[in-house]
């Protein structure tokens, strides 16, 4: 393969890398004029030829979604922008925001020409206290240049940006709970349909964007189609459904490695290229037992997966539910994985927005079930009441409205179909601790 040479992070290791006069340096802003004279739909279809799909987490065809906006709807439109990021080991959006802002801008800009949008709204993850000061800088920069606002750059088109601070919930990241804290309510997903693209920001059809996908539709405005379909997994010809994962992607990688990272690539890297090349290695000179491949909603490789080709499909070939983020976290071979699996459920039990009865009881009846097993009172059959709790909630088996639920869900059914000999262990050491401890005081 020929050398990659990183494109959405071509700058970042610069000096003042978020400054406007770096990145107009770098050319940026340089063909905004141009792009902004083409016909809305003629950036929608080269989004569309590029086989962009989105970074967030579903990897939707990110111009296809684009046309599903109702024709010659008299607007408001609205582009929101999911910077939320709230998916544990995720932070590649957090690298674009605080060090190559302006990139971003300018794909909002140019995303919401497509859409015939005049107005953005940024939603920002709350504990980005940095993110939220370099993108009002930029911004700032960008209003006093005439290139955000009224007649951009004498081009007859309008565009601002407004920047809003999440108040910190996981389901803050679901497009329709985004949309909904937005409008300053509680973040509760929507029931779908409606669409956001038909009724989405204040009932009005609204398209719903990630950071680094809108960094990508910037790259390709400039660096043209051909150029990113170069890079990437071409689709699959034995499946008529995949159209392929094209184009540079962040890896994250964290947990038990040497060098947690923010790395960019071309899609379909390996996990152990990963952890190997780019993490420095498993800590301590110890082996990976398991691997989350995009976000633990995403659930998990084995030790013998981790040649799987991450890009959108690679994961789901092996039991994943798909690549999310792309947020890569590395649990090593002297960790219980009955430990990680409890931490997950957690999380989300404490995440779940509590409208669907199979997430709130069911993310709550798992964190006790592992609850039990952890305190030595759990019992062999503890594993199929998972599995069958697991099995009953989510948009898949269609319980829920939001996929929250799939994504609790994942990781119990990975954990225990994967593991099972570790948590059967792990179940009668623990019961016959917890057995001798409570005979010995009996006796005294
Ligand atoms: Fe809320 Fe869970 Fe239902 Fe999603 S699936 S709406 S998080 S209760």
């Amino acid at each position: 393969m020929a050398t990659f040479e990183p494109a959405l992070f071509a700058r970042i290791n610069k000096p003042d890398s978020a400054a406007l006069k770096t990145y107009q340096a770098d050319g940026g802003y340089s063909r905004l004029k141009e792009f902004l004279s083409m016909a809305p739909g003629d950036v929608t279809n080269i989004v569309k030829d590029s086989g962009l799909r989105g970074r967030g987490g579903a990897g939707f065809p990110t111009g296809l979604k684009w046309t599903f906006l109702p024709k010659d709807h008299p607007g408001p439109i609205y582009l929101a922008i999911n910077a939320d990021e709230s998916e544990p080991g995720t932070f590649n959006n957090r690298y674009l925001m605080e060090l190559d802002p302006h990139q971003l801008i300018e794909g909002i800009i140019l995303a919401c020409h497509a859409i015939r949008s005049q107005k953005a709204y940024l939603y920002l993850r709350y504990e980005y206290g940095t993110s939220y000061r370099v993108l009002d800088a930029a911004i700032r920069e960008c209003r006093a240049a005439g290139i955000l606002g009224t007649n951009i750059l004498g081009t007859g088109v309008n565009c601002d940006i407004v920047l809003h601070r999440g108040a910190g919930a996981y389901i803050c990241g679901e497009e329709t709970g985004l949309i909904e804290s937005l409008e300053g309510k509680r973040a509760w997903p929507r029931i779908k349909p409606p669409f956001p693209a038909i009724e989405g920001l204040f009932r009005k059809p609204t398209i719903v964007n990630n950071v680094e996908t809108l960094c990508c539709v910037t790259q390709i405005l400039y660096r043209g189609t051909e150029w990113f379909k170069s890079i990437g997994v071409p689709p699959d010809p034995n499946n008529p459904r995949d159209p392929g994962s094209y184009g540079p992607k962040l890896y994250c990688v964290s947990g038990h490695v040497n060098r947690p990272c923010c790395v960019e690539l071309p899609l379909g890297v390996t996990a152990r290229e990963l952890i190997e090349e780019h993490a420095g290695g498993v800590w301590k000179g110890r082996r990976a037992k398991a691997v989350v491949p995009g976000g633990i909603s995403m659930g998990f490789l084995s030790s013998s997966e981790l040649d799987t080709k991450l890009d959108f499909a690679g994961p789901g070939r092996v039991g994943c539910l798909g690549l999310g983020t792309a947020a890569v976290v590395v649990v090593d071979d002297q960790t219980s994985m009955v430990d990680v699996l409890y931490n997950c459920c957690r999380f989300m039990s404490h995440e779940s927005c509590g409208q669907c009865t199979p997430c709130r009881e069911g993310t709550a009846w798992m964190t006790k079930i592992l609850e039990r097993i952890r305190t030595g009172q759990g019992r062999s059959e503890d594993l199929d009441l998972l599995l069958e709790v697991a099995g009953s909630m989510g948009i898949i088996p269609g319980t829920t409205i939001c996929g929250l639920s799939d994504g609790a869900a994942w990781p119990v059914k990975n954990a225990i179909n994967k593991f099972r000999g570790e948590f059967e262990d792990y179940i009668r050491s623990r019961r016959a601790s917890v057995t001798s401890a409570q005979k010995l005081m009996a006796v005294h």
